[in-house]
């Protein structure tokens, strides 16, 4: 198996273990497999997690060995940072809610970035890469701890995650000002997330910074969902929801399912979609964006707009205007016509308007949905799906919640799966808030405790000992000192 650019279909394939290294490819493009690998779902049924990933990593990096990639899958999920049934189907109401939040940070993103530094050290030594990797993160809130956590013990890598000054939660913050160990540093940029993406391609395009990295044996990868290692382990609880979902009586061996993902850099819906190419029986995609809406537009009417207002809601992880992987589901969509997609991204990038051509739009009718759902239509979700089912949503699952219900047709008997996101309680005063409690003047341990006392759902422990915890001082910057400030915490950490 061999990675090529969405840029250049041309450019010379690499292995699994260069895509993973190098994060983006170098001509500024993302690496996508040569082809999509067939995997049977009934094979999935009597697989614990970790030998699922194992079977799907193999299929992708095929210049691994199995038993490193076995060691590798437990390493991640058996190591006692995931409950044992590590991402499980809860049926609520008429939905399937994947719970993808049992995690040490609490968020979806845990599920790749527990085994990203495992695959980034196997692929170092594949590649005879020595010397200090330098992740770096830019994240619209989640990314960021779920990166700091997931490297903290990982021998050669240090983490520089770069986050919207208030553009997170409050939790989101402190998680990632506490913990992560020495090797880590988290910088506050005065600007939006997709500034932070911005800066962070800048940097990787910056020959003055990498040639200075590269004097001290230093190079950079990246852990958000750009890097292929990212996406690979989250086409794994795809699989592993089907096979619940048989266990659990909801589905016939073989029958389609509609995935809802709420959405803002478009990895989760993409690895549902790659999880389909591979053979799961997957008939809808449906795209859930909050009030930053740009997706649902452009999946509509193939208008792709992102020269418009950002808004900052509670949904934060999803305020994202620029989504990176929609870039590779533009590319089969193309046709895998690098050339076309290349020059239609260019002028997106310099305009941020594209018309997408009536080939590429044809080609997602009847698959990919899209739709958005503002504050009150989320709040209104969290607030009726705990009094009819007695179950909390988070507001990224609730925006989720709100768009999947509108696609839903019980009369089609077709099981629809949700993907929850993240724990309600790194959002408490929004959900609070939602549930019709006003939380002005509570700390955020307040916080915690009266929205147990109203749910009754249990607090994840490392949520509840936030609070008890000190964090580092704040550091704010602006987008245009963000390599200069990279240097800057490189020294600090030891350059
Ligand atoms: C990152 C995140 C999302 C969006 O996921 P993408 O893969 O970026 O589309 C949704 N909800 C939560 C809680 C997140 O942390």
């Amino acid at each position: 198996m061999k990675f090529i650019s969405t840029r250049d279909s041309q450019a010379l394939p690499v292995s699994g273990a260069v895509a993973i290294l190098s994060g983006p490819a170098p001509d500024g493009g993302l690496y996508v497999p040569q082809s999509f690998p067939y995997y049977d779902p009934c094979l999935a049924r009597y697989k614990s997690y970790a030998q699922l990933a194992e079977d799907i990593f193999a299929l992708y990096l095929d210049d691994f060995s199995g038993a490193e990639l076995g060691i590798a899958a437990r390493a991640a999920y058996e190591s006692g940072a995931f409950p044992p049934s590590v991402a499980p189907v809860s049926q609520v109401g008429p939905i399937a809610l994947l719970e993808l939040f049992h995690g040490p940070t609490c968020a979806f993103k845990d599920m790749a970035l527990a085994a990203l530094p495992h695959l980034m050290t196997l692929s170092a030594a594949k590649t005879g890469h020595t010397g200090e990797t330098v992740i770096l993160v830019a994240t619209s809130g989640d990314t960021g701890k779920a990166a700091q956590e997931g490297f903290a013990n990982a021998a050669g890598c240090r983490v520089i995650v770069f986050y919207p000054a208030g553009g997170v939660s409050g939790m989101q913050e402190k998680q990632m000002l506490t913990g992560g160990g020495a090797k880590t540093a988290a910088l506050a940029v005065k600007g939006n997330f997709d500034d932070c993406q911005r800066g962070v391609k800048s940097i990787f395009a910056d020959a003055a910074i990498v040639r200075r990295l590269k004097e001290t044996g230093r190079s950079f990868s990246s852990a958000n969902s750009i890097n292929f290692g990212r996406l690979l382990p989250q086409i794994v609880y795809y699989y592993y929801a089907y096979s619940q979902m048989l266990a659990q009586g909801s589905l016939k061996a073989g029958q389609s399912i509609d995935i809802a993902v709420p959405t803002g850099n478009f990895g989760n819906i993409l690895a549902a979609y790659y999880a389909r190419r591979m053979g799961l029986p997957v008939r809808r995609l449906i795209c859930a964006s909050n009030d930053n809406d740009v997706l649902k537009e452009a999946i509509a009417t193939g208008h792709y707009y992102s020269n418009r207002p950002f808004y900052k809601t509670a949904s934060p992880s999803m305020d994202i205007l620029v989504s990176s992987n929609f870039e590779r589901f533009l590319f089969e969509m193309y046709g895998r016509d690098g050339a076309l997609l290349t020059k239609d991204l260019r002028q997106f990038a310099e305009n941020g308007d594209l018309k997408i051509g009536e080939d590429a739009r044809k080609n997602w009718q009847g698959l990919l949905y899209g739709g958005s759902a503002d504050g009150d239509t989320a709040a209104e979700a969290i607030g009726g799906v705990m009094a009819k089912y007695g179950y909390l949503l988070d507001p990224h699952t609730a925006v989720g919640w709100a768009v999947a219900y509108r696609y839903y047709d019980p009369s089609e008997g077709l099981p629809l799966l949700l993907t929850a996101t993240a724990s309600p309680y790194k959002f408490p005063a929004a959900v609070l808030g939602a549930l019709g409690f006003s939380c002005e003047g509570l700390k955020e341990e307040e916080q915690l405790r009266l929205l147990f006392k109203r749910s009754k759902a249990t607090i994840p422990a490392p949520l509840a000992a936030l609070p008890g915890l000190s964090p580092r001082p704040r550091v704010e910057i602006a987008p245009e000192d963000m390599g200069r400030a990279l240097l800057e915490a490189l020294e600090e950490t030891g350059l």
